[in-house]
């Protein structure tokens, strides 16, 4: 490309985990699609040990829509404990990759005129100012989530004792009441290292131009809109912009290989939304009771399947989150970990895939009708903008707000009566849970759960389009940074 016709140059910063890289290239994809004369960049800091990573970052540059240049995450094992936190380590690694991102940053021939960092990489926020370089953070969640984190110092100072074991749900301005035990991982534990590294996560993204926000003004208006409203969190903000450019989901990259062609063959002999597809997202498992009830569920429930097995957890449900394997490492068959006789009973309803599946063109597929789900941000995006229902089923992270917001708010999930990470939740429950979200009433001739994701799935569409919310709030952003270039 001809440098001097490029309008402007974009860099994108994204942190280690397949969760944050993967929004972090649509976004990338977005901005070049958006307007072909701005130039974009990922700085990648990537694990090096997935080979789904290795393989999603092949696909992008593929495209030739981004430039990927990739940060080896640094050696941070004398800076923390053998156990640390996916937050403490999130934020130690990209403390100590500033270094490189600065580095990276000063010799780009093209100058950037848009620094956009994730919210683990706000520290590098800094260093944007320093070359006096337009800032953003994008968050690859939702409006709500946003709303906690900005929320956290204010709650630091509100609340005493832990926030789990109050009886009151929290109360954070413009949204529904937060139970306690739907708060975020790092803040189960207020003493922990990693709550002190999240909440100041939360203070720094102040520190930013803009905010993007990977939702879309008609999935959360209610929640947008406190975050703007001087009275509610824009008092927080301080004007700082807030855009919903969302639902950004895997589009572009092209995820099928060979080796999925009997999936998708399979897939495409099944009757329409007849298929529930189940998975923990990049790095969760669950433990080989939970697997057990699964498998009986899934068989009593008599609807078909297609499954991404795991070994069963040993740690806990995200020790997978930065060693995510692409295929079957080999040490163990899938059946090992599942009931007796399971594979050859099932064998004409189900599909097993061993660790790694290509979701986004499952999701797509119009066998597909139903999704059990950790909740993870870009698994409920897929899910939802594929008019496809979901059991709600957190793990970590955020996501035990994900399964809230997308039950209660929502109403486009169901969920079990207990938490999963707190019961093993039984065969009858999830048969039960299957058929609620995959059988058709056979007098009213349709699932409302259905028809609710569906509505919701054509507001996406719609706010992605000319005129629409999003591409509005995106052409916003286009013209900021070219008119000052
Ligand atoms: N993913 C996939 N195949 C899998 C598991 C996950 O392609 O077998 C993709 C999924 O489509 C999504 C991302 O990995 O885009 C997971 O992100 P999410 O936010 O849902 O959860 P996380 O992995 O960060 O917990």
């Amino acid at each position: 490309m001809d440098i001097q016709k490029l309008a402007a140059h974009v860099v994108l910063l994204s942190s280690p985990g397949l969760g944050h890289l993967i929004p972090f290239i649509e976004l990338g994809n977005h901005f070049a699609l958006i307007h072909t004369h701005l130039k974009v960049t990922l700085l990648a800091v990537t694990s090096q040990t997935s080979e789904a990573e290795t393989q999603i970052l092949n696909s992008a540059m593929k495209t030739n829509l981004i430039n990927i240049i990739q940060i080896p995450s640094p050696n941070i094992f004398h800076l923390i404990e053998y156990d640390a936190a996916p937050v403490t380590r999130l934020c130690v690694m990209m403390r100590e990759a500033k270094p490189s991102i600065r580095k990276a940053l000063s010799n780009m021939t093209l100058r950037p005129s848009l620094f956009i960092v994730d919210i683990f990489g706000t520290e590098s926020l800094s260093i944007a100012k320093e070359l006096r370089i337009l800032n953003y953070v994008f968050v690859a969640s939702h409006a709500k989530f946003l709303s906690l984190v900005i929320y956290t110092p204010v709650l630091d100072k509100q609340i005493e004792g832990q926030y789990v074991d109050q009886e009151e749900p929290l109360k954070i301005p413009g949204c529904n009441l937060v139970p306690p035990e739907d708060v975020v991982d790092p803040m189960l534990d207020r003493n922990s290292v990693q709550y002190e590294e999240y909440r100041e996560v939360g203070n720094r993204i102040l520190e930013s131009d803009a905010i993007l926000v990977n939702t879309w003004e008609e999935l959360e208006h209610k929640h947008l809109q406190a975050l703007r409203d001087e009275d509610l969190l824009g008092q927080i903000l301080n004007k700082i912009p807030v855009h919903g450019i969302g639902p950004l989901v895997r589009q572009r990259v092209s995820e099928t290989s060979e080796e999925f062609e009997p999936l998708l063959q399979w897939l495409d002999k099944q009757p329409n939304e007849s298929v529930i597809y189940i998975s923990f997202g990049s790095g969760g498992t669950i433990s080989f009771e939970q697997m057990t009830e699964l498998a009986w569920g899934l068989e009593l429930s008599q609807q078909r399947f297609v499954w991404v097995v795991r070994a069963p957890t040993k740690v806990s449900a995200d020790a997978a989150f930065f060693t995510t394997k692409y295929f079957n490492s080999g040490d163990n068959e899938v059946a090992d970990y599942l009931p007796e006789g399971f594979l050859s009973r099932t064998n004409n309803i189900g599909t097993l895939i061993p660790e790694w599946a290509p979701q986004s063109s499952i999701l797509r597929h119009r066998s597909v009708g139903g999704f059990l789900s950790h909740c993870g941000w870009n698994s409920t995006l897929e899910s939802i903008t594929n008019g496809v229902p979901m059991i709600a089923w957190p793990l970590y992270a955020e996501q035990r707000m994900n399964a809230t917001l997308l039950v209660e708010d929502l109403g486009v999930a169901v969920r079990p009566k207990v938490l999963p990470t707190k019961k093993v939740v039984d065969r009858e429950e999830i048969a039960s849970m299957v058929r609620e979200i995959m059988v058709v009433d056979e007098n009213m001739k349709r699932n409302p759960i259905r028809g609710r994701v569906k509505k919701i799935r054509h507001s996406a569409e719609k706010a992605l389009l000319k005129g629409g919310s999003s591409y509005a709030a995106m052409s916003r952003v286009v013209k900021t940074i070219t008119s000052k270039s």
